[in-house]
């Protein structure tokens, strides 16, 4: 059982996602061709697809090592060919590896994507389920797809933990000076402490937050909106 080290009463929760909010909204609108950083590829293929779960999956599964733009462009080269699990039967492993590469590791997603196709076919007539256990249940499913799934698909409460969120918030302090050591125990930290209202809002904010001013190396802390809350543990040079 994991041991949560946050203090939780420490952190200002509703400050720090307020300036978090307040970054996002002004970076958005005065983006230039150097700062700008996409829509996660899933947030993006989930508004193009009304919320679809199967698209939320493939895309989810595609993105997994690989860059944003990939992602996007390899699930709408995929899912416009395969917008249904019979449909990616129908089109065969070779075929679905072509059309999903370059992501990364195309050919063993193409080959889990064929199983998956097949499982939830013969489970629920193609349905991709609203449960972790059973989206856990799926070959190359693990808890940051299932998460993403849960929370871009269906609408339900999830923390997906990626490298970022990982990164910036062990850097922040929220688990103490010992931090978590992998994504999942982040996860299971930040269930403990995070507000419910914010769960599903953190990957986005935190994935975009890294990709600009808390990057993995020399991270931007002098124009840092949450400096004033941060730890900075674990960090080295900084700009
Ligand atoms: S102060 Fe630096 S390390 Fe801390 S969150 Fe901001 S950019 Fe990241």
């Amino acid at each position: 059982m994991l041991s949560v080290k946050t203090e939780q009463s420490a952190v200002p929760w509703d400050a720090v996602f307020a300036a978090l909010e307040t970054w996002y909204v002004r970076q958005e609108n005065g983006a230039t061709a150097d700062t700008a950083a996409a829509d996660p590829a899933v947030t993006a293929i989930a508004g193009l697809y009304r919320q679809d779960p199967w698209a939320v999956l493939v895309s989810t599964i595609l993105s997994l090592r690989t860059k944003d733009e990939v992602t996007r462009t390899a699930s709408e080269r995929l899912l416009k060919k395969a917008p249904d699990p019979a449909a990616l039967l129908s089109l065969g492993e070779e075929e679905t590896a072509r059309l999903a590469y370059p992501a990364g590791f195309y050919r063993t997603k193409a080959a889990n994507l064929m199983k998956i196709a097949c499982i939830l076919l013969e489970r629920d007539a193609g349905r991709v389920p609203a449960d972790m256990d059973a989206l856990l249940a799926l070959p190359g499913v693990g808890r940051k797809t299932a998460n993403l799934v849960l929370s871009e698909a269906f609408g339900i409460d999830a923390i997906c933990v990626d490298i970022h969120v990982h990164r910036i918030s062990n850097r922040m302090g929220w688990f103490g000076p010992e931090g978590t050591a992998a994504p999942d125990e982040t996860e299971a930290a930040l269930r403990a402490v995070l507000p419910k209202k914010y769960w599903r809002r953190i990957n986005t904010l935190l994935v975009r937050y890294g990709q600009i001013v808390c990057r993995p190396v020399s991270p931007f802390c002098s124009r840092c909106v949450v400096g004033g809350w941060c730890s900075g543990y674990g960090v080295g040079k900084t700009r």
